[in-house]
């Protein structure tokens, strides 16, 4: 598409032209119920560049192979692209070394990996495990499954009606019996980017290993968990423009290497008998059976491709975005905006009297606009806020300005069809 000249876009930075980057994601291009598609439910799942799905078709074209076993070329190959990734994500993430990154499914499986096992290596009936009231499902059940075997206990850290971390009732909550802390860096449904690198140094008073998901935050804001001195951290592949069935746990070196397996089966062990096995070192340990090889390059060309973007820019042209969808949605009479953090990443959530959630998100979809409705996986904060659901705009770098007034006309539609 032809960068329109009228467009308010124009004020971009000059290296970064939203309307160039769109021409990387073919279905950006597409329509539905023959209307442009436009794309706001990116806190579900990401769009991919071409560099992704040309890496996946090439892998599987030129490379494909069984890693870490044949010793032939095509499995050497595959291997030498699938341990590139590691140290590639290991410098995303500004970890020590490349045997703390950890190839999982997801993050939720992430979280699942180190609840299940750093669970079982930490926690004794009566020890506490603190989340935070805006937590995702993926980071709430995997601790509520290793408490009930443990006999430890979940406590929940509250938030104000701005949708940000109550940090004196956190600090109340901090004892000796701590042993975890788990929680978002940017909320799905809020949007809050919460302060993680203070949490931690609250958690170190007390000696709590500290797990931040990180699904959210990876598409909208660099991370170096050496800076934000966390234990743990988990993402999808599928929410930073790559493959869905891929994703990361970074956890220190000394951690990973003192808990036991989570799964069992080929490539985590070093010997097997009938009455033993001994395990392969990190990360290996943890990554039984074939990976997900072609997503784990996929994921490698998301990094790439994000990077050459930038932070800056892709933080820049959101905040705009996130400022203009704002403004548009709050003058909306009888509109109510959920999540107001002074610290947000591009994501708006907000609910209209008399009118349900899913009714707006299906008067929306008529005119090709994808957005969210329903708890967003977030039941407890549903209730903190006293709704069933919300509907969710939720941006990338990728979406315009036009997109955001679109929105706001289709909202409006949404009003008039109900009044
Ligand atoms: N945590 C948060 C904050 C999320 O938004 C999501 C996905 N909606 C998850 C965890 C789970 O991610 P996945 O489904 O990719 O495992």
């Amino acid at each position: 598409m032809t960068p329109l000249v009228s467009s308010p876009e124009q004020y971009r930075k000059a290296d970064f032209d939203v309307y160039r980057v769109r021409e990387d994601f073919p279905i950006l291009h597409r329509e539905v119920y023959g209307k442009p598609l436009i794309y706001l439910d990116n806190a579900a799942t990401t769009q991919k560049p071409r560099a992704v799905i040309e890496a996946i078709r090439r892998y599987y074209e030129e490379t494909n192979a069984n890693i870490h076993r044949g010793l032939h070329f095509l499995s050497e190959r595959a291997t030498e692209q699938y341990e590139a990734v590691r140290r590639k994500i290991q410098e995303f993430l500004g970890a020590s070394e490349s045997c703390e990154v950890v190839f999982t499914r997801g993050t939720t499986e992430s979280i699942n990996l180190v609840a299940s096992s750093l669970g079982r290596l930490l926690l004794q009936p009566g020890d506490e495990v603190v989340l935070t009231t805006m937590e995702h499902h993926s980071n709430i059940v995997p601790w509520q499954l290793i408490c009930s075997a443990t006999g430890a206990k979940i406590r929940v850290v509250p938030i104000n009606d701005c949708g940000e971390l109550c940090l004196e009732d956190f600090e109340r909550l901090l004892n000796p019996r701590t042993k975890i802390v788990a929680l978002t860096h940017v909320s799905n449904a809020l949007g809050t980017v919460n302060p993680v690198h203070q949490v931690v140094q609250m958690a170190k008073t007390v000696n709590a290993t500290v797990v931040v998901d990180g699904a959210q935050a990876v598409s909208h804001l660099p991370v170096d968990v050496r800076q934000l001195g966390c234990d743990f951290y988990a993402f999808s592949g599928h929410k930073l423009f790559g493959p869905t069935g891929i994703g990361v746990l970074w956890g220190r070196a000394e951690l990973l290497e003192a808990m036991p397996p989570y799964q069992g089966g080929g490539e985590m062990i070093r010997t097997v008998t009938f009455e033993e096995s001994t395990w392969a070192k990190i990360p290996h340990k943890f990554e039984a059976g074939t990976p997900p090889i072609a997503e784990v390059i996929g994921l490698g060309a998301a990094v790439d491709y994000v990077l050459q973007v930038g932070y800056a820019a892709i933080g820049e042209h959101e905040a705009a975005l996130l400022e203009r969808a704002t403004r548009a949605l709050a003058t909306i009479p009888g509109l109510r905006i959920i999540g107001n953090a002074r610290e947000k990443a591009a994501v708006v959530s907000f609910v209209l009297e008399g009118v349900h959630p899913h009714d707006i998100g299906t008067i929306l979809d008529r005119d090709g606009i994808a957005i969210r409705a329903g708890h967003h996986c977030a039941q407890p904060l549903m209730q903190r806020f006293g709704v069933a659901a919300t509907a969710r705009a939720s941006f990338a770098f990728y979406n315009t300005f036009s997109e955001v007034d679109a929105l706001a006309a289709g909202v409006e539609k949404v009003i008039e069809v109900f009044s």
